[in-house]
This record gives C-alpha cells, structure tokens and sequence, in this order.
C-alpha cells in the first residue's frame, strides 16, 4: 500500500496544534475502511503486521495469560507490544495502535509485577489516597511494557456477593466506590485545572489510559448473576450504579467499557439510551466507548448468530471501539457493508473515530508512541511492594478478636515457643492472589513473585520460634500440646467472572473441616482469604479465637504478619455486608444491621476502637 503521508507538516502530525484540528485534519484524510479499521481492537494472538498495517487497525489487547510466550517478563512484552506498534506505524496514515490489558490490581498479567489487593480489599481501606498511588505504581509498570491501556477500574457497586465479580468491586456502597475512583488520577495523572468537562486526560509517557468499566449496573444483576440483569428504576440506577462514573469523567478518564449485562431486560451493549443520550450527551462524556469482549456476539441467541444485525444494533447505540478478539475481519467487513447501505450513518462512525483519534492524541501516542524503557526497573520494585505491604494490612478486617469480649487473643507473641500454621491458603501466593493473576482464571502455587503468609510468619518470628506448617494437619501433629496456638489460612480457590462459580459462598477445599479440626485442639486465628464473604456457620463461628477478613491481597500478602503480630494496628472496615445465610440474600445497605452477621463498615482494632457506620 502506498504510504502518502509522509508529510511531517501535516497538522495531525503537528503536536503544536490544538487536538481538535488534529482530529479534523486526519479524519479528513480517512477513508472508510481506515475508520473501520480504527474501531477494531483484537487479541494480539490474532494480529499479524499485514492485518494490522492494511486495515489500520486501531487497538489491540492480550488477553490476562495472552502474553509473550513462554517468558511473560516486563521486557519480553515491551519486544512485543512494539513490534505491532511498528507495523501500526507503517499504515498509510500511520496511526497508532492503542494496546491494553486488565491490569486490574497491578499489573498481573506480568510475571514479577507488583500484585495489590484485589478492589475488594481496597474497598475496606476507604483510602483513597491510596488508590491514587496504587494507579500510580500500576501506570509506570505497565507502561514499562509497552502498554498504553489498562481496562481499570472495575467501578462496579456488587449487590450481591454471589456475583463472580464481587472482589472486582470496591464495595456495595455507592460512596465507597465513589471514593476509591481516586485510582483514575493515578493512572491518568493529575488533571490541570481548567480542564473541559468530560474531555479524555492522560498525562504523558509515564500514565496510562484508563478505563472504567462496566456501565452500567454490572453489580447489580438479579441473583449476581455473571451478565445478568438489572431490574431498576432510572432514578435507582443512576443513584446506585452510575454516580462512580461521574467521578470518573470528572476526573478524564479516556475510556469506558460498556458492560454485558442488560438493564430491565435490554442488553448494555445494544442501549442508545444509556450509551449515547446519557453517558456521551448527558454526563458530557468525550472519549470512547469499548465494547467488552466479544461482546457484539452476546447480542443474540445463538452467540454469534446474526452477526450483521449485532454490529449495526452496537455501534449505532454508541460502541465505539469493538473488542472483537478474534473473528475481526467479519466485523470490518460486516461494519463497511452496513455504512454503505445507510444503515449506520457516516456521522456515528466519524463520531467514534474522532473519540478514538482523541484519546491517541491526548496520550502523546503519536509522539511516543513505543515503550519507555526507563521504567523497566519499576516492574516490581521495593518501593511498588512496599506500597502494596502497606495496602494489604490496612485492608484486613479484625471479625473477632478473642472468645471472651474482654480478653483479646490477638496480636499474637512473635516469641511464643511452636506456632501451627494449617490451611490450603497459608502457602499459597496463586490463591492469594485470585483471578486476573498471570491467568486470567489466576492459578496456584508461586505463580509470580511475592510473599505468602506462611514467608511472613517465618520472617516475622522470633528466632527461638518454632514454626510448623502442614496444609492438611495430621491427627498426629494436632495431638502435640506444645502449640501455643494456630494460624490457620483457608478460603476461596481463584475463579474470574462466572467461571467455577461458588453461588453457595463456603470455604472450599474442606476449609471449614480444618478449622474444626485445629480450633478442637488450639487455639486459634483464622484467617479467611477470599473475593467476598462466606458462609460462617454459628458453630464454627463460635469455636475460632479470632478471624481476620483477608480478602484477596495479592503478592505482598505477607502484609497480614505486621497486623496479626501487633507491629501496625487493624484499619479496615467491611466494604460488604456479611451474610448469615445465603437465603438473606441480597443482602445489603440499608438493611437492618441486626439481620447481618457483621454489618457493612464492621472492623474492630486493637485500641478497643469499634468502626461501624
Ligand atoms: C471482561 C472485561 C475485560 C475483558 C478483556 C471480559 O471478559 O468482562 O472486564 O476487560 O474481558 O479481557
């Protein structure tokens, strides 16, 4: 193909002139199926240099586990992700790509990242501060490969805990969620102070285009369930599930991803309504709308079937930017035939190549449009894991401190003579971590770099201490009456979206067995580490000493050994409200605290300071 625009005099090309000529001038010199192309985003196992540089594609992403193979190394990936920038680069116009993946707590897909806790734990924080440096150390180690996109953060209000995505979320309080979208700035960077309303923001080379995700009402679905449906009222949905977005678009989030679920009964990804006259006319939203994941495909039944029809129902409520993964030339093929015959206007596609030409053009990508391998050294580094130590022991939440309200059993003696520590989670970084860890359904065992619970005992200790590990104790081990007490670590195995779904919410891999087991004989801490609340029988409730809600804290998990020994005191607060039965549920704010087992906001500390709201 001919390569006419070598002019470097042309205004797009020109970074002195205003973003909006910028847009006109290289709109202006599109044809169609270069604007189609702009609004294809694939799975860079698809992407070859031919595709990418003949039909100007304009994104693409790695699925979390799609990366360079068989190293997933920061470097490898930056080799990668460059390579295609390079033949994005040598289309006729030049434009280039945007590639992005879900680092959606830290950069997980990325072995030797820094792994924070999951936005569940975050959520029990309430410190957004916190998650603005989180979405600062985030931005710089994923833009050290060579990515310029992260689908973050999920600012879904989860409404029910049976929801695969419950950990994705801050809290099912609209105000926590509100306050944890902090992390947008971190990513994005600051925004200067008369900025337009609604216009993209990303601060140069070191931050990264956000993308907040999945509007709207994904957390609110009937039963939890994955993709489901929200039955509400405008007023509900706006009050509830749309106000984290508007602290988004205030603070110049580029991107937004529009959810699969449905809301009373018609599919997000197909809704003029909510797409285009609220979020783009109404809140005043100016970048670009993702689709999720094959998401056109889900528009009708048979997946997939009636493609053509998907297409033209999406793009003309508003998608911008299509996330086909794979199937990508029938949907560019399938889009042009669809403007020819009128049945989406040339205005709608102009429409969502201008947001996409916004973005890019906001990012600097056309002035840097490579890696900057400076920031290579971030990836994991002391300063990013220290941030996150720091997250995960102001996430746990203190349940119970002590069979006897007046006598505390914890913080625990570092000294103390042979301490147990049982438990499928106690040495278990993959399990720690959740899903969205080098997989995208996670994984187990030391999957990344990090530090386990059980590290951080043994580190913590004294050096008269013995500590003894076992995942299943032994009769034989239990029997010993030399423990001066028990650390035991249970709680969820990684599951993403619906995937290995756990609708009864219970300990898995016999958890509550060997809680039974060790608190007949020890005294004992639990330490409970997983996306959401799980069922807690009275009984089992009644034999545990104290119990420490862990959520998913990721690499730096040995973060819970500073708190359980009393080197820093408890701080969170429960972003969810904690089911008796899953009968109850939904469950949530704004019933009574008495039908809870521990109402949202619940935290205890070792000042005897009791939080609740
Ligand atoms: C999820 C999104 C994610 C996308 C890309 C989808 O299955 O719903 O949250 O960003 O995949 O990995």
């Amino acid at each position: 193909m001919e390569k006419v625009e070598e002019d470097m005099n042309c205004i797009y090309r020109d970074p002195n002139e205003p973003v909006e000529a910028r847009i006109r001038d290289l709109l202006s010199r599109m044809t169609l199926k270069e604007k189609v192309g702009q609004m294809t985003q694939i799975e860079r196992r698809v992407a070859t240099p031919d595709a990418i540089k003949d039909l100007s594609i304009g994104g693409m992403l790695s699925a979390c586990g799609s990366g360079p193979s068989p190293n997933k190394l920061s470097s490898d990936w930056a080799d990668l992700t460059d390579g295609f920038q390079k033949s994005a680069l040598e289309s006729r116009l030049g434009i280039p790509l945007i590639y992005g993946v879900d680092a959606v707590h830290g950069h997980n897909s990325v072995y030797g990242a820094t792994i924070f806790p999951h936005n569940v734990g975050l959520g029990a924080t309430r410190d957004a501060d916190l998650a603005q440096k989180i979405g600062e150390a985030t931005a710089l180690e994923v833009r050290a490969s060579g990515i310029h996109c992260t689908f973050a953060p999920c600012v879904a209000v989860c409404r029910d805990p049976r929801w695969g995505r419950c950990y994705e979320s801050y809290s099912e309080d609209t105000e926590i969620v509100r306050k944890m979208t902090s992390i947008v700035t971190g990513l994005q960077g600051q925004l200067p102070h008369k900025h337009p309303k609604g216009y993209p923001f990303v601060a140069g080379r070191n931050k990264v285009i956000a993308c907040a995700k999945h509007f709207v009402g994904d957390g609110g679905t009937n039963q939890g369930k994955n993709e489901g449906n929200t039955i509400l009222s405008y007023e509900d949905l706006e009050r509830i599930h749309m106000a984290p977005y508007l602290d988004c678009i205030s603070q110049g989030v580029s991107t937004i991803m529009a959810s699969y679920s449905s809301w009373n009964g018609c599919k997000l990804h197909a809704n003029h309504f909510l797409l285009t006259e609220i979020l783009k006319d109404k809140l005043g939203f100016k970048g670009f709308i993702f689709s999720d994941w094959s998401g056109l495909d889900r528009l009708s039944e048979p997946r997939g079937s009636n493609y053509r029809s998907c297409i033209s129902s999406a793009v003309n409520a508003g998608i911008d930017m299509v996330m086909v993964p794979y199937e990508f030339k029938k949907f560019v093929e399938g889009l042009i035939d669809l403007v020819e015959s009128g049945e989406i206007s040339m205005a709608r596609i102009d429409d969502a190549v201008e947001r996409i030409l916004r973005v890019k053009f906001v990012a600097g990508l056309f002035e840097f449009p490579f890696m900057n391998r400076s920031l290579l050294d971030t990836v994991g580094c002391k300063l990013h894991r220290d941030l996150a130590r720091e997250a995960v022991r102001k996430s746990l939440v203190l349940l119970k401190n002590g069979k006897d309200p007046k006598k505390s059993f914890l913080p625990l003696d570092k000294n103390a003579k042979r301490i147990g520590v049982f438990g499928t989670h106690a040495d278990n970084l993959g399990y720690q971590c959740g899903g969205w860890t080098i997989k995208w359904s996670g994984g187990s065992g030391r999957i990344t770099i990090g530090t386990t619970i059980l590290d951080a005992i043994k580190a913590a200790v004294g050096d008269e201490t013995e500590v003894i590990y076992e995942q299943y104790p032994s009769a034989d081990t239990l029997a010993r009456q030399d423990f001066s007490f028990a650390i035991v670590a249970v709680g969820e195995e990684p599951y993403v979206e619906s995937f290995r779904n756990n609708s009864e919410l219970v300990i898995s891999l016999n958890g509550a067995d060997i809680i039974s087991s060790v608190t007949d004989s020890i005294p004992t801490l639990v330490i409970l580490v997983s996306g959401r609340p799980l069922l807690l029988e009275p009984l089992l409730l009644d034999k545990i000493d104290a119990l420490i809600a862990a959520w998913l804290p990721g690499s730096e998990g040995g973060g819970i050994a500073d708190v359980v020994f009393g080197d820093y005191d408890f701080k969170g607060q429960l972003p969810v409200t904690w089911f008796k039965q899953v009968e109850q549920l939904p469950l949530h704010v704004g019933i009574d605290s008495n039908d809870s087992l521990f109402p949202l906001g619940f935290g205890l500390t070792y000042n005897k300071e009791r939080f609740l709201d």
